[in-house]
């Protein structure tokens, strides 16, 4: 996991653990504490993306307040879902133009999601992304 990762859980007194779950990876709550859970395993890349996408949800899910409970409405998660991506594809795409040293208007959204090995249905995203 990348030191900004690290560095953001640690901020939040999130903590980690490695176990054999069919999930990815997702928050939990123990005692109190916040944890995040990670699927054992998982390539460095992914797991990066999978911590930024938790910890989409872990900054923006008190949002989901409005849209009414997770578990029980398709709207809520899919609007939640949406933030934690947007989360996600936010700091890959500062990390992005910070590499390849580009301004948005230069970026092709195809070939930065290729080259993270994202999925195509994010094109939006990073269209509504760049426009900001
Ligand atoms: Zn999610």
């Amino acid at each position: 996991m990348d030191l900004t990762h690290q560095r953001k859980l640690k901020e939040r007194g999130i903590k980690i653990a490695y176990a054999q779950i069919e999930e990815e990876g997702f928050i939990t709550y123990y005692q109190g504490q916040p944890v995040m859970m990670l699927q054992e395993g998982l390539p460095e890349i992914r797991e990066n993306e999978v911590v930024a996408h938790e910890l989409g949800h872990y900054d923006h899910d008190n949002d989901a307040v409005v849209y009414g409970n997770y578990k029980d409405s398709d709207r809520a998660r899919t609007v939640m879902e949406g933030q934690a991506n947007d989360a996600m594809l936010k700091q890959t795409l500062s990390e992005y133009l910070n590499y390849n040293d580009l301004t948005p208007k230069e970026i092709n959204p195809v070939q930065f999601l290729q080259s993270y090995g994202l999925s195509m249905g994010l094109e939006d995203n990073v269209n509504g992304l760049l426009r900001m």
